[in-house]
Parts: C-alpha cells; structure tokens; sequence
C-alpha cells in the first residue's frame, strides 16, 4: 500500500530528502516546486518504508489504509501528478554541504524575523561549525505567518512549530524577543555586531482594496480578521462584530479567502479546543451570520485556492457550499494540463450538485469585480461588474454587512535598505541584497522569504529560499566580503 500526502503538507522537502527511491515530487531543484501545491508520492515507485512520514514535521503522509474517508481523494491526487511525465530541467542544483571558509573567527549572523524563512536560515547557518545565529524579532512570541496566520482549525500544520523549535533550541541560536529593528535598533547597529544581517520580515501589508467605500466601517481585510482571531498583538484592539451581519463577503478566492470563510462558517464549537484567541471564539458564537460569499474576479479554473484546501474545506462538517453551477466549464480546455486544475473543476461540479448539508453556506462566485461598497454608517451593500460572458459590465448588488478583502499580501519598505515599490519586495540576486540605482550588493545585507520574493508558496517553499540566501551570504563570506573589522587578511586558498 503506498502513501500518501495529504492537506497539512507544508512543502518543506523533509520527505523528498528523507525517501530511498525519490519517489516524491517535485523535489526543491525542480522549477515546479516554487508553485506546487503540496508534494506527491509516485505509488508506482513507493516502497512503503515509511521515511517520508517519519520526515514529515506535519503528519502530512500516511499509508493509504490509515487515510481517513475524507483524505481518500489524495490517493488519486498523488497519482495523478506522477501520470504526467514531466521532463523539465532542474534548476542548478544547491551544492549538497556549505563550504565554508575558516577565518579562524565565528561568523556571526543576524536574522531580522522569525518566521519559517527566518528560521530555515538559523537551520542552513548552523551547521557550520562556527555560526552563530541571533534572530531577532519584533514580537513577544516567535514563528510569524506559522502562529499568527496558519488557521487555528488546520491543527496539522500549526505542528510545524515543533520543527522551528527544535531549530530555536539551537545551543548556537540566540532568540532575541521584543526587538524591532528601525525601533530598538538600526540596520548599522546590527551591522556592528554581527558579519552579516538575513532579513526575514515576511510581507506586512495588504494590497490596497481601492474601490469606494473600502474605509467604511464592516470593511477590513482578511488580513486584520485572520490576526485577530489568532491573537496577533497587531490586531489586539480590532473589533470584529457578527451580531447583526447575515452575509459576510470575502474579495478574492485564494487560500486566505478560503481560511476566513471557514472560520466565518463552522460551528465555533468546533473552534474551542484549538488556539483561536478567545476574544474571537466568543464573538464568532454570537455571530448571526448565514453566508459566506467568496467572490473570484476571474473564472473557476483561475481559482486562487489551492485543491488540497478545496478537499479539507468540501470535507469540513457542518456547513454548506454552494456553487455558481453555471460558471462552472465544460472542461479544463487550455488549463487542463496545470496540476491540479481539471479535478478542481471536477470537485467543484461535484460540489455544485451536492445537496445542501445545513449549517451556514460558502458560495462560491465567480467573474464578479467589486467596483463600490455604499452605506450610510457603514457597510450595508456591496456592488460587482460581471468581468466576463454575455452580460459582461452588467451589476450585482449584494446586501452585505461585513466585506473582507482576501487579495494577496505586500511587503513592506525595510529602513535602510532598497525596495522595489511595484513587487513590495526588496531588491536581490539570489537573496543578496542590490542597490537598483547601482547595481552594487548592500554589503552583508540578504533576504529572504516573502520580502525576497513576494507573497507566494508554502511554509516549506521557504526553506529551498533560506538555504539560497545562506548559499549566496556563504560565497561573499569566502569571498572576504563580509564586513568584518577584525578578520585577517583574505589569502588566497
Ligand atoms: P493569493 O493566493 O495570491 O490570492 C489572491 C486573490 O485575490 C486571487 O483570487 C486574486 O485574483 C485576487 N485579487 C488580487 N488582486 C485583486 C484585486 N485588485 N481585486 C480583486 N481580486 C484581486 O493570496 P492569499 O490568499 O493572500 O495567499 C497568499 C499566499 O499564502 C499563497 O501562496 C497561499 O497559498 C498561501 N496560503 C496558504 C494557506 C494554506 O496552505 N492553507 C493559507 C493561507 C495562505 P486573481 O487570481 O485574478 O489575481
């Protein structure tokens, strides 16, 4: 009986490492692994020795004889990814071990985050003999998105902290809480203590909601809801009422909008014994809402959840979906060869014809863009242009009470250092920080995770992105380019 992955995959290529028979994909040098949605065992070439589920920091692999009936569906899921063959060339492999030169001193790191790329560095970094990590962190508890946006009913992969603990039990790791940099201390007071400073500071901001009546009260973005509810200091004097509210609107229809829905939806009974704040758990009990619409401005086969999501939350108990049948295609057409698409669409036809299960409905909607949200205090309704089909421009208007904007994150400028306003990203060339006007390397200056690249992938999809920077900070170190008062002339090796 082969394994299998399932929902809680985080990505972090523990299990690709982990199995004999590289029966798992892709792996982390492959292009595919930035975007994938979760890994895939090949059951055709699984030995069902069980390394990968030892590997796994999230339970995420099982035997299929232990998969529950709702996790079912990932045998086929896995399978289906390994049916296509695909011949694409790898990405230049990272070399397996750093190669570190010695000075005779330690090399002194400084991690600005603590989230999974933060900690992915501290991970790559320590085993050189000589490193010696500080992380530093803004907050009073650590792991960033892992605590602060994982949902608090996706227990699994809220797991993963007991895989960034062990990292931050390091003997060579100092964590260092309640420290913001730009606040507490400056890029250059980081820069005297230590060779070289890894920013990790994630992605802050929301994309702007720009559209009139966005800054009316019962507007907020998913962002502020999924940090009060898990008890984001941020988020600490919010105030989210349902009381009142008979249909919430979600904009976009990515994992985020996905999360909040559910957690707008389900019995927050359900919710008790898991980590929400409780200033959220009781609010949610008093909530009088009935529906959840998740509005995608683009077609179903564009949808921005990903398939594992859409399995946990069809399976979710207790509620209903409800889907725009009719924006549903015949077929995947062009998209029928992107992993995933053809049996999201099947899923969501499947879906589109079940009967209702009770509970509070998720309707799914599609080819709507929200173009004005009016009401004299606060929200009331909000209205859409269809963006496509034989009514394409024509308008909808819903009655809604509480709007919130699921439309992607955005980085935020890093004081002191470069930023591209368009990406939200800092400047970098394999994590290395470059000034754009120059085209010169900030010295000992990298980045890593969403500020490097942008809001995008898994909490594993971080680690292949650390173990770049730390790769390129380790060739400038060889280099002699990292700052360093004290170090010994460089002689060449
Ligand atoms: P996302 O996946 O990028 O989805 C953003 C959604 O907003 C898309 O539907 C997008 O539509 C829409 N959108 C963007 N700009 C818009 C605009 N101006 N007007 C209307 N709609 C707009 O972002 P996310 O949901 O914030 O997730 C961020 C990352 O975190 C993703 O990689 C996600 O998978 C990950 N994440 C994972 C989980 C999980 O695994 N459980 C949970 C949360 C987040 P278009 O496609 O048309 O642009």
């Amino acid at each position: 009986m082969p394994h299998a992955v399932t929902q809680s995959c985080v990505g972090d290529g523990s299990c690709v490492y982990a199995c004999p028979v590289n029966c798992i994909q892709p792996t982390p040098d492959d292009p595919a692994f930035e975007l994938a949605e979760m890994l895939f065992v090949d059951p055709a070439s699984c030995v069902d020795c069980g390394a990968c589920r030892t590997a796994c920091p999230v339970d995420a692999i099982k035997p299929a004889h232990e998969l529950a009936p709702s996790e079912q569906e990932f045998l086929a899921i896995n399978a289906e990814y390994h049916a296509v063959r695909r011949e694409r060339p790898l990405l230049a492999p990272l070399p397996p071990r750093l190669r570190v030169r010695d000075f005779g001193l330690p090399l002194r790191v400084a991690i600005v985050g603590s989230g999974p790329a933060a900690m992915y560095a501290a991970d790559e970094l320590l085993t050189i003999p000589r490193a010696q990590v500080t992380v530093y962190e803004r907050l009073d508890r650590p792991y960033g998105l892992v605590r602060s946006g994982v949902a608090p009913d996706h227990r699994r992969t809220r797991r993963v902290t007991r895989q960034l603990d062990k990292i931050r039990g390091h003997r060579r790791l100092t964590m260092r809480l309640g420290v913001e940099i730009g606040r507490d201390l400056s890029h250059d007071d980081l820069l005297d203590r230590h060779d070289a400073v890894i920013y990790a500071v994630g992605a802050l901001a929301d994309k702007p909601l720009d559209i009139p009546g966005a800054e009316l009260p019962g507007v907020a973005s998913a962002t502020a809801l999924v940090g009060w509810y898990n008890g984001h200091p941020d988020f600490a004097d919010r105030r989210f009422g349902f009381a009142g509210v008979r249909r919430a609107v979600v904009i976009g229809n990515g994992n985020v909008a996905l999360d909040v829905a559910r957690i707008l939806a389900v019995d927050p009974q359900t919710l008790a014994d898991t980590e929400i704040a409780p200033h959220a758990l009781a609010a949610l009990a008093a909530s009088e809402i009935e529906e959840i619409v998740v509005v995608g401005r683009r077609g179903p086969e564009h949808s921005a959840f990903t398939l594992p999501e859409l399995v946990g939350l069809a399976s979710t108990p207790g509620i209903t979906l409800d889907v725009d049948q009719s924006a549903l295609p015949d077929a995947a057409g062009d998209h029928a060869t992107e992993p995933g698409v053809a049996r999201k669409l099947e899923l969501l036809r499947e879906l589109a014809s079940r009967p209702a299960a009770g509970g509070r409905t998720i309707s799914l909607r599609y080819g709507l863009t929200a173009t004005r949200i009016d009401g004299e205090r606060a929200a009331e309704t909000i209205s859409f242009a269809r963006t496509h089909g034989g009514d394409a421009g024509a308008e909808l208007t819903l009655d809604s009470g509480l709007v919130l904007s699921a439309i992607g994150y955005r980085g935020l400028p890093v004081p002191g250092l470069p930023y591209d306003g368009e990406r939200g990203v800092v400047p970098n060339d394999g994590g290395r920080v470059i000034d754009p006007v120059t085209g010169a390397a900030v010295r000992s200056t990298y980045v890593a995770g969403w500020i490097k690249r942008g809001p995008s992938g898994f909490i594993g999809t971080n680690k292949r992105c650390a173990q770049e920077t730390v790769r390129t900070l380790i060739d400038d170190h060889n280099a002699g380019l990292l700052r360093r008062e004290a170090r010994p002339p460089v002689v060449p090796a």
